[in-house]
């Protein structure tokens, strides 16, 4: 696949969209971005994903950035490590960078350690670097920078520029309506865009999650080429996302769905 690509090339590969749980056939969070011969970027791991992921590529191929460490964007996190160690002729040949909130490597390591109160030191594999808010990270052809956005753990959305076209791709991560997200999103040619509250915020929690409505909003805002709603649950209904978010912005909307690759 990667040999036919051209210099500039990248391409969002969605491993799994579902929102806060996974649902059948689609793993929770999990998104691919791969650009030219590079590690590929896996942004977020949710259960399910790294399932996704042996389907597609090499898992060991790829730095791991977080937006956060809620269980439905890690959990896969632990299995990772099992075969990046223990894979018995495909382990991984070098480290690979982590970005993910500070507290990642605690976090992490306790779900990956045999000591009921230990924590695993994941050192030997994963070379960890905390987010720092909006402060660019160069990862290889593309740059990432870290926007805080408004959830109930430390959160991140993330816009990752490829160096040589300029083109741009927005992850929301999970959060509640904020001008950050705005920031994140600026002129992006794709933004993936939760809509966990699907088509309307009313009566729903504050400082958690959007609604659809609220994606196309800051899409609208934002000036983005294309929306994809994403981070939906299985209790809500795509299409009528979809459908809300059109009244707020004239662009393409899609619903993510696990398999779907976009090149940019
Ligand atoms: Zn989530
Ligand atoms: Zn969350």
């Amino acid at each position: 696949m990667r040999e036919t690509w051209h210099s500039g090339d990248m391409r969002l590969t969605i491993l799994g969209s579902s929102g806060s749980v996974p649902a059948p056939g689609n793993p929770a969070s999990g998104y691919l971005v791969s650009a030219g011969d590079a590690p590929s970027l896996l942004i977020d791991m949710g259960p399910g994903v790294l399932a996704a992921l042996q389907e597609v590529q090499d898992p060991t191929d790829a730095h791991v950035l977080l937006s956060h460490l809620h269980a439905d964007h890690c959990a896969d996190f632990p299995s990772l490590m099992v075969w990046r160690r223990f894979h018995p002729d495909a382990e991984a040949k070098s480290r690979n960078f982590c970005f993910a909130p500070s507290y990642a490597p605690v976090h992490l390591g306790r779900l990956s350690s045999d000591d009921p109160d230990g924590v695993d030191d994941m050192s030997d594999t994963f070379a960890f670097s905390p987010w720092q808010e909006r402060v660019p990270e160069l990862i290889d052809r593309v740059t990432v920078t870290p926007y805080r956005v408004v959830h109930p753990v430390e959160t991140y959305a993330l816009r990752v520029v490829e160096n040589s076209t300029g083109r741009i791709i927005t992850y929301s991560g999970d959060t509640a309506y904020t001008e950050a997200l705005v920031d994140a999103a600026r002129d992006a040619d794709i933004f993936l865009c939760e809509a966990t509250w699907g088509d309307s915020p009313q009566d729903k929690a504050p400082g958690m999650h959007i609604s659809a409505q609220e994606a196309g909003e800051i899409a609208t805002l934002a000036g983005v080429g294309k929306l994809i709603i994403t981070h939906i649950p299985p209790w809500v209904d795509p299409e009528r996302a979809v459908t809300a978010a059109g009244e707020y912005f004239d662009g393409p909307i899609i619903a993510g769905r696990p398999g779907m690759q976009f090149d940019l």
